[in-house]
């Protein structure tokens, strides 16, 4: 009853009565952490000791909700009558009783992990923006040393501007996956979906993600359709999901090799799919993709830097889409990953 006397006139809340500060038989009932029965409260009507809340009430059995051994919550169960309640009845509620303490008991943790992960969330959010604008000041000023406004750099210098350049950028990806991390627990990633080509997330992709292969000597092979299907979808999430798919065929295949992606439409759905010949993944890692932060152990992988969070963000942005993505994989032989979404009508 912290705060809220349930059954009770609402008067009575403005006691502001906790479960400190109880009178009468339930405040009894609290100190000794043991059920009581009345059975003629009338009869003892001037004992402040158990004058009831309610002045109707003649019967009266008070159980103490116990948890770890002190008591959380307080039942109080009341008639106008004298002799209401038989110790069967007693016996029968303090069992019931008796099982709810656990319950409660859960819903009190999951209360606590729920405030906790929303800190959480929140942490990451403000630190992630706080990161943001001092990243923006070092690129900022990277680019001014560049233009060679402050002076004519030496080669070894440019070399050095530029390695801060691709720091910086590996920061900011870190903290956009972090960012939609977090708003995936706060329920606050969304998709702003509309009609628009499929053919334009493929383009905008392969721009961004050619130099990466060339790097490599990695060869894209695309196999699109003739014409551009038209899907419901949020343009920019979905180039997010395939750069993380393109990118990690490139990150974690052999130079030289080939990367296939394919376009193919049914079932009012459009499919894509990424295939790299690859170093694969075992089937022990195979059992904990989508898990957040995870990254195999495997030397080939590691070679390549990475956070282990696109592939969970990415499963999620498709299902909002209210498509799937998944993979097979054989060691050694290579990885094809795909996802789906919905036509537009
Ligand atoms: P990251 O690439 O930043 O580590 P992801 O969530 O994108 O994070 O991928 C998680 C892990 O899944 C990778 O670290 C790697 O172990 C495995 N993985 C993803 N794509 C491939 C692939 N094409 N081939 C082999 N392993 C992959």
């Amino acid at each position: 009853m912290s705060g809220k006397a349930f059954g009770y006139p609402n008067t009575l809340n403005s006691l502001n009565l906790t479960l400190e500060t109880l009178p009468g038989l339930m405040g009894k009932a609290m100190q000794s952490n043991e059920p009581i029965m009345s059975s003629n409260l009338h009869a003892d009507q001037g004992d402040e000791e158990v004058r009831p809340l309610r002045e109707a009430t003649q019967s009266q059995i008070i159980l103490p909700i116990l948890i770890d051994g002190k008591a959380a919550g307080i039942v109080s169960i009341e008639k106008d009558t004298p002799d209401g309640f038989t110790e069967f009845e007693l016996q029968s509620v303090t069992t019931l009783i008796n099982h709810c303490a656990p319950v409660l008991a859960n819903a009190r943790l999951y209360h606590r992990v729920q405030t906790a992960n929303y800190a959480k969330s929140e942490f990451v959010s403000i630190v992630s923006h706080e990161l943001k604008n001092p990243l923006t000041s070092i690129k900022g000023y990277g680019d001014l040393l560049l233009s060679g406004l402050s002076g004519k750099l030496t080669d070894q210098q440019i070399e050095f501007v530029k390695t801060i350049h691709i720091n910086v950028r590996r920061m900011n990806r870190l903290i956009k996956d972090l960012t939609d991390a977090s708003r995936i627990d706060t329920g606050e990633l969304s998709i702003e979906p509309s009609p628009m080509p499929f053919n334009t997330v493929i383009s905008d992709t392969i721009t961004t993600i050619q130099a990466v292969a060339d790097k490599k000597n990695i060869n894209i092979h695309l196999d699109m359709l003739s014409h551009s299907p038209i899907v419901y979808g949020d343009q920019e999430r979905l180039v997010q999901v395939m750069t993380n798919l393109m990118s990690n065929a490139c990150k974690y295949s052999p130079e030289d090799s080939n990367i296939y992606v394919a376009v193919t439409n049914g079932n009012n759905r459009v499919k894509l799919s990424v295939r790299d010949e690859g170093y694969g993944i075992s089937s022990e890692d195979q059992a904990k993709m989508f898990t957040r932060f995870f990254r195999s152990e495997d030397p080939n992988i590691r070679k390549a830097t990475g956070t282990g969070l696109g592939l969970s963000i990415s499963r999620e942005i498709i299902e909002k889409h209210g498509g799937e993505l998944d993979f097979t994989s054989d060691l050694e032989e290579g990885t094809e990953f795909w996802f789906t979404v919905p036509l537009a009508d």
